[in-house]
């Protein structure tokens, strides 16, 4: 197949934005794909060059970009520029400057280029991967050249969400949208388009229903659900519930095979580089042949007691490892398991869960401990436990439910677990995950940093930051420093495409929405100025920075609106 055809559907999604015509022009596609290139057609299609959590990407910026663009065209570097400024997008940039009239290379060939400029590493990379571009964009057509430059920089500003190809999948391969909850459950397992493209095309709904539990492929994680009184938890979880600590620390999905051990975050990136300590202590008191575990791994001082999150966020590094683990010993705290030999437990309740769990745990040491936990319906108990791991210094507490149908809900935020944090006992709204999508210059003391910045919640489907706040207290005089050293890495000449905003929020620098900030709000209120629904958060009070998230798994806009809609 030629790249061109896809070329095809992209142009034609870039002009519409009905999300019916997108799943009617993908499933078209989908039906006349040849099914050897359905997968990495379907990867191209959702703006990537391999499945997320493997998180393949080229590793260019727009200026590495512009030094290709510039070379293949043979025009000045320094129009090449002008013409980015304009159009601040590498793509219509690439159209306007490069480009044959006639090209016909295969979709292969191109997905081939961007995976060998993927692998180029070390010294001279950018200079090498800078040619490769150049030589792709010299063979293609000038509307190829636009979408590969896109691809190249990771950013395709096109309607084509994971959720539109999941749907355009299940028409294209059964003729309706019926096999789309059977999708979805595969894919919270196997978060992998191009995979699941290939199943369903080869055995229809089969295909997916027998996607299985794999080792190193990691699951997304079970979310909890957040509350507004004790009344509502009971209410949601009727009977006896396991009410355990809520740590406040790293979430970890631990995949073991024998000896082999990998360590995965709640992004679903492997860090098992980071924490070797963890993967031998399970080496040593974790029994089974292969299992999953889900677990909070928090800092620990030597007596045991926990320490706060930012001294864990120490332990994420490249360098120095062996030092921090003597500098900060961490210890993983388990509650919950997916898998344990050859067997996948994500259909399997809770207290069955947990006691293949137990079975596993040979020994609690310092460094694995099954999660404190207490099995009660009983209210007092309940607050009694909340009010002992509050004084501990926990963040509060989690309830589970241990109902028949306590399944593993992989990546979703639903009743059967419900978060109750400290805050709720101040009086506070709650706690939120948002992304700093602009800043405000400091004065005064704060001259030399940002005075405030411009909070986002993400709306998932469309897939922009939305403002919700602007924050400016909370900060100690460390995280001021920090702030210009953190944010401006994604400075942005003006409003990234992706971001939502009126016109009278003017912000005097933008940011690409990459950074994630934990910010404790008061009150919900209406708002004319912010476009997250309407909706704004009063009195926000910056608590940490959350480099353990991702923009994409900050507090969503339907998060809020449910907050609001409880009060
Ligand atoms: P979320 O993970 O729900 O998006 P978050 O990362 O901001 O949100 P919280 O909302 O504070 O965290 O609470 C949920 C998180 O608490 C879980 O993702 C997990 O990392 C952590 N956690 C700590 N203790 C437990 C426990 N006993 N059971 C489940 N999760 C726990």
């Amino acid at each position: 197949m030629l790249f061109n055809k896809i070329v095809d559907v992209f142009e034609q999604l870039e002009k519409i934005t009905s999300g019916n015509k997108i799943r009617q022009i993908l499933a078209d596609f989908f039906k006349k794909c040849p099914k050897s290139e359905l997968k990495i057609a379907t990867y191209l299609l959702s703006g990537r060059i391999s499945s997320e959590y493997k998180g393949v990407i080229t590793g260019m910026s727009n200026s590495l970009v512009i030094r290709a663009i510039a070379l293949a065209s043979g025009k000045d570097k320094s129009l090449v520029i002008k013409i980015f400024k304009k159009t601040g997008d590498a793509g219509l940039t690439a159209q306007k400057l490069v480009g044959r009239k006639r090209a016909s290379l295969s979709v292969k060939r191109v997905f081939q280029s961007l995976h060998r400029i993927a692998k180029v590493k070390g010294s001279k990379s950018q200079d090498i991967k800078i040619i490769i571009l150049t030589n792709l964009l010299k063979i293609v057509s000038s509307k190829e050249a636009k979408y590969i430059s896109r691809l190249v920089v990771g950013k395709m500003r096109l309607g084509a969400g994971d959720r539109a190809i999941l749907d355009a999948l299940s028409i294209a391969f059964t003729g309706s949208k019926q096999a789309r909850k059977a999708l979805d459950n595969a894919y919270q397992v196997n978060p992998d388009l191009g995979d699941l493209a290939e199943r369903i095309a080869k055995k229809k709904i089969k295909g997916i229903t027998s996607v299985g539990v794999l080792f190193k492929r990691p699951i997304k994680s079970m979310l909890a659900q957040r509350s507004k009184s004790m009344q509502e938890i009971f209410n949601k979880i009727p009977g006896e519930m396991s009410v355990e600590e809520k740590y406040d620390g790293e979430r970890m999905q631990v995949h073991i095979k024998g000896k082999n051990i990998r360590i995965f975050s709640r992004r679903l990136e492997d860090i098992s580089q980071q924490y070797p300590d963890v993967v031998d202590c399970i080496r040593q008191n974790i029994r089974c042949k292969s299992a999953i575990l889900d677990g909070e791994c928090c800092a620990v001082d030597k007596k045991g007691k926990l320490l706060h999150f930012q001294t864990l966020m120490q332990r994420r590094r490249k360098y120095d490892i062996e030092k921090y683990i003597k500098k900060i010993p961490v210890c993983l705290f388990l509650f919950d398991i997916l898998y344990l030999n050859n067997k996948s437990y994500l259909q399997k309740s809770y207290p069955e869960r947990y006691k293949a769990l137990k079975s596993t745990v040979k020994r609690q040491t310092s460094c694995v401990r099954l999660a404190n936990r207490i099995v009660t319906k009983d209210p007092k108990k309940i607050q009694k436990f909340f009010k002992k791991m509050l004084k501990k210094g926990s963040e509060g507490i989690m309830i589970k439910s241990l109902a028949k149908d306590s399944v593993y809900k992989a990546g979703t935020r639903g009743w059967l677990w419900v978060k109750w944090k400290k805050e709720y006992a101040k009086g506070m709204v709650d706690t939120f995950d948002l992304v700093v999508v602009g800043a405000y210059r400091g004065k005064g003391k704060r001259a030399f940093s940002y005075g405030s910045v411009l909070c986002a919640v993400y709306d998932k489907k469309s897939k922009k930051y939305n403002t919700f706040t602007k924050l400016g207290t909370g900060f100690t005089d460390k995280n001021l420093r920090e702030l210009p050293k953190i944010l401006n890495k994604y400075k942005s000449k003006e409003k990234p495409f992706n971001v939502n905003a009126k016109k009278e929020i003017k912000p005097d620098v933008w940011f690409k929405p990459r950074i994630v900030v934990e910010v404790l709000g008061a009150e919900i209120t209406k708002s004319p100025l912010h476009t997250a629904n309407g909706l704004a958060l009063r009195f926000p009070r910056f608590l940490r920075f959350r480099p353990d998230k991702s923009a994409r798994q900050a507090t969503s806009i339907r998060e809020v609106v449910q907050f609001y809609r409880k009060k």
